[in-house]
């Protein structure tokens, strides 16, 4: 099931990329493999997926010596500040930021282990009261304040978009962080990038490739369905 589900979203992704005029080579596929079992990440690996999203802690910890060491992990998820420590050499990208303070652990642990950690700027884009992430507005000011710090580097935006039946719906909401993302960009800031756009899930991600995402997170459309109460 997985070799034919990462096939159709490849697929989907290539003609997504041709609508919007874009090269293929723009948009890298995260593989969000959580709650999945090591065998379903291995079966996508062995088809050619490097990029594995996860959302927990323990999870990455649990999953990452199982697994092949050429494995990009992306940490996608609500991250705690007493964490941080666990993954910060383990993840090549953690998509997750929302505040100063968070950004300042990562960095403490990356001093500790001579690293710097690349992330991007978690944007609550709808302003929706039950998700994670920043203000709209309040996001230049925060790039502004991390990028103070030389343990990281701001490589980005990221976006959860609401959960909508109709994907068109959430096109607003993708325009509004890709020109966000291009007002930090002319900003010049040190230290910071705007390369990486991280929106698009199994429901919206052809919209999202279309209106700029350069990194789509897929689940269940490769991986099938969530059961969260085993
Ligand atoms: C679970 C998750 C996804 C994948 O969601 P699907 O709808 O299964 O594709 C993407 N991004 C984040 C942050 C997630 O937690």
């Amino acid at each position: 099931m997985v070799q034919e589900n990462l096939t159709q979203v490849e697929a989907n992704i290539a003609a997504a990329c041709k609508r919007a005029g874009r090269s293929r080579d723009e948009v890298t596929l995260i593989a969000v493999t959580k709650t999945k079992p090591v065998e379903m990440l291995q079966e996508a690996y062995d088809w050619g997926s490097r990029n594995f999203g996860e959302n927990k802690v323990q999870e990455i910890m649990d999953k990452y010596d199982k697994l092949p060491s050429d494995i990009q992990w992306h940490m996608i998820g609500h991250l705690q500040r007493n964490k941080v420590k666990y993954i910060v050499d383990k993840v090549c990208l953690i998509h997750s930021v929302d505040s100063y303070r968070l950004a300042e652990e990562i960095n403490i642990q990356a001093k500790k282990r001579g690293v710097v950690v690349p992330i991007l700027i978690e944007v609550n884009i709808a302003d929706e009261q039950s998700k994670f992430g920043v203000r709209p507005e309040e996001t230049m000011q925060l790039v502004r304040e991390i990028s103070s710090l030389d343990g990281v580097s701001i490589r980005g935006l990221m976006c959860i978009a609401p959960y909508v039946v109709d994907s068109e719906e959430n096109r607003p909401f993708f325009r509004k962080i890709k020109a966000l993302s291009i007002d930090i960009e002319k900003e010049n800031i040190d230290n910071v990038s705007m390369d990486i756009l991280s929106m698009g899930m199994t429901g919206d991600y052809e919209v999202a490739i279309e209106e700029g995402a350069t990194m789509v997170r897929v689940g269940t459309g490769i991986f099938g369905e969530r059961n969260y109460n085993k």
